[in-house]
């Protein structure tokens, strides 16, 4: 019986999306579960929370970290913080696995040398979003982010250096890494678990006629 989720049948290919940010499709589709077991360990010790932005809005994004510093949101701003806000202790360590794909991504997107000390890990449950966005609270502006999408398939939004430019939607399935950094490192991103949303509400529109605001 192959399963709806099967994706080990899935080659390996590479998509340049611009100079300094590349999608590498099935990368990671090997390790995908033994990196999920990961996160939970991680979760046990810090547990998934959705943040409150500066602006007083709950995320609907729940996160964890590990690694030396984790990136977190409170009403005074965003930081990366050596120590998890929650339990007032040092975030778990970076597994080595984590590492080592992170390190070959890198690489293979054309950045040598990662030496990556954070590691956010965000969990997303149908209709979760997160909006478009820079990553800008990191010190080095040049050292790519590595993005690996474990689980349900989702949408990558994938824009330019402005809010306003032309957004493109990929869709991610589990195993796929997005590496992005150098000329490509302030493109607006986010991620989208409309697919599923869509999908099923175009059955009920189709079935039914109904009049689901979309
Ligand atoms: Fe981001």
């Amino acid at each position: 019986m192959t399963s709806l989720f099967d994706s080990d049948s899935l080659p390996r290919s590479r998509e340049g999306l611009e100079e300094g940010a590349v999608l590498l499709r099935g990368f990671a589709t090997a390790e995908a579960p033994l990196l999920v077991e990961e996160v939970a360990r991680i979760a046990q010790a810090a547990a998934f929370r959705h943040l409150v932005t500066p602006g007083g809005y709950t995320m609907s994004v729940a996160m964890t970290n590990c690694g030396r510093v984790g990136w977190v949101s409170d009403r005074t701003g965003y930081r990366y913080d050596p120590v998890d806000p929650g339990t007032g202790a040092p975030w778990p360590a970076m597994p080595k696995v984590f590492l080592d794909i992170a390190v070959q991504a890198a690489a293979e997107g054309g950045f040598a040398s990662y030496d990556p000390d954070a590691c956010l890990i965000n969990r997303y449950v149908a209709g979760a979003k997160l909006s478009l966005h820079q990553d800008r609270d990191e010190k080095d502006a040049w050292a790519p982010i590595v993005s690996v999408s474990l689980g349900l398939p989702a949408v990558f939004l994938w824009g330019g250096k402005r809010r306003s430019d032309r957004v493109r939607r990929l869709r991610l399935e589990s195993g796929d890494i997005a590496v992005w950094g150098g000329p490509a490192r302030f493109i607006y991103h986010g991620v989208s678990m409309r697919l599923y949303c869509d999908s099923a509400i175009d059955r009920i529109v189709d079935g039914g006629g109904s009049q689901i605001d979309r």
